[in-house]
């Protein structure tokens, strides 16, 4: 028992350590760093995700159920920057650019948040501890940090292993030589790597399609080196030999805290996450599921920015149709948007009905992943979807279509073993991009391979219920990413040797 006087004693408690969290305003981007805040706050943290208005009511759902859940979880919602070159008034999101010339201008946009930013964070009662901002904020978030005098994270979205591939490949000028091959095809080995890994112009990574891109590419590499260390959603079980040759290649800590989307525990979380106005009735499609097998049914969800136009459409839904499975596909309502491709997919539902369903828009992905009768999942390989499906124990089939999704193929197939390849080789590029590089016997072929029984299904089956395992054991008090958390926030990000 304290005497009084040795209460009266006792310094304060210090305040929690305070993150500010910076997303890139892209769906794929931002839910893992809003898990990240989530986690941050349920650890006693205090946690503020600065944002802008249209993103932020995206959000509302997820700040709604932490403050009844009392956690320190705030939007900061900076007024958007108006009147830039180039932008219609209202984009604030990747996900809303019909036109590719608007990209580089909300990037731009984005810039411009920096003097608010610093506004917001000058005008706190108490300095933060730590900014943590997403690696594509890096250019403009740097300075901030600097003038304020805190630690700044990177949040890394993609794997270890891409990471890595990037950081040499800048490094080794692997960029340069791939640009100058005549052929896409033509095969480059990563430099630097513990493991063959091979690319091609058209799948090498960076994103460097144009001297605009380049420079900013070039400025986020160099926050990116300037930082004080890397927050990335991933897991040590996983691919321990990459977090560590990345770590030497950054020369600083990096955090893997992952999988971040495992923070959300019920259902409401996980609904609510990446909320947008479009949202499915999540009833409808647990309803149908729940009538369902075990591991009977391939999902199938391009993630938030691939758009297929109608003839890569067609070769989704008849390879769906033709391969047998039972499936859940998720269509946009933009790709759907013409009246040929309505009517064809109409048809479709007609003839596969009972055995699969089509939803339009927006689904609780996570929710979906978790239920018991999803036995497998046609992806495009972002980085989140992938680790969802790791997560969740549920093999994949690959499809990259562009950025890091080539290389994230190349690690759960060379490394993982977990999955079936589709055989992309070429990417499909955001808009408008008429390649077919799939045709519908490919997808009917791997889907069919991945949801048939036999030993080979069967063996890749308990290997990705093996990583779930792995995956929740990460998360839980003694796993790797748990404790990764813990030290981070016991350091506040300041640069310190990492035990795990
Ligand atoms: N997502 C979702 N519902 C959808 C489409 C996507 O919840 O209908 C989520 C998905 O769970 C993931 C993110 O959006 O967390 C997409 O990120 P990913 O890295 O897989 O791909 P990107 O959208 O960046 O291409």
């Amino acid at each position: 028992e304290p005497t009084a006087a040795a209460t009266l004693a006792s310094p304060p408690p210090p305040p929690p350590a305070h993150f500010v969290i910076v997303p890139l305003v892209a769906q794929g981007h931002t839910i893992p760093m809003v898990d990240l805040a989530r986690l941050l706050a349920e650890r006693g943290a205090r946690a503020s995700l600065v944002t802008t208005p249209v993103n932020g009511a995206r959000l509302r759902g997820v700040a709604e159920q932490a403050a009844r859940a009392n956690l320190a979880l705030e939007l900061v919602e900076l007024p958007f920057p108006a009147g830039v070159d180039g932008l219609p008034p209202g984009i604030e999101n990747v996900d809303q650019i019909t036109d590719k010339n608007h990209t580089v201008p909300l990037f731009d946009a984005l810039k411009k948040l920096a003097g608010p930013l610093e506004v917001y964070l000058r005008g706190l009662a108490a300095r933060p501890s730590c900014l943590i901002s997403d690696w594509c904020n890096g250019g403009w978030t740097a300075g901030v940090a600097t003038s304020l005098g805190i630690p700044r994270l990177f949040f890394h979205g993609p794997s270890c292993f891409y990471s890595l591939c990037d950081v040499n490949a800048a490094d080794h000028g692997l960029h340069k030589q791939t640009a100058a091959a005549a052929d896409d095809q033509e095969k480059f080995v990563v430099p630097g790597m513990p493991v063959h890994v091979e690319v091609t112009k058209a799948t090498a990574p960076g994103f460097l399609s144009s001297p605009r891109w380049e420079a900013l590419w070039n400025e986020c590499m160099e926050a990116m080196r300037t930082a004080d260390g890397a927050v990335v959603n991933t897991f040590q079980d996983l691919e321990h030999q990459f977090v560590t040759c990345y770590e030497a290649a950054l020369g600083k800590p990096v955090w893997t805290l992952g999988p971040l989307c495992l923070a959300n525990r019920d259902v409401e979380a996980m609904a609510s996450r990446g909320n947008k106005p479009d949202v499915v009735q999540q009833s409808v499609v647990t309803a149908w599921l729940d009538a369902k097998g075990t591991d009977w049914v391939v999902f199938v969800n391009f993630g938030s920015l691939v758009r297929k136009l109608p003839k890569q459409l067609f070769e989704v839904g008849h390879g769906l149709e033709d391969s047998g499975e039972p499936f859940l596909w998720v269509v946009k309502e933009l790709e759907v948007e013409a009246p040929e491709a309505r009517e064809w997919l109409e048809a479709l539902e007609a003839r596969t009905a009972g055995r699969g369903l089509v939803v339009r828009g927006w689904v609780p992905q996570l929710a979906i992943l978790s239920h018991r009768a999803i036995g497998g999942f046609l992806t495009h390989c972002g980085w989140n979807s992938l680790l969802e499906s790791i997560a969740h124990g549920v093999p994949v089939v690959t499809w990259p279509h562009f950025a890091n999704q080539f290389l994230n193929e190349r690690l759960v197939v060379d490394v993982l073993r977990v999955v079936v390849p589709v055989g992309a080789t070429s990417p499909v590029m955001v808009f408008d991009d008429e390649n077919v590089p799939v045709p519908w016997g490919d997808v009917a072929r791997a889907v069919s391979a991945l949801m048939s029984g036999g030993a080979e299904a069967d063996e890749r089956r308990r290997k990705a219920k093996e990583y779930g395992e792995k995956a929740h054991m990460a998360m839980e008090k003694g796993g790797s990413s748990y404790e990764n958390l813990t030290q981070l926030i016991e350091s506040s990000g300041k640069v310190v040797a990492k035990k795990g």
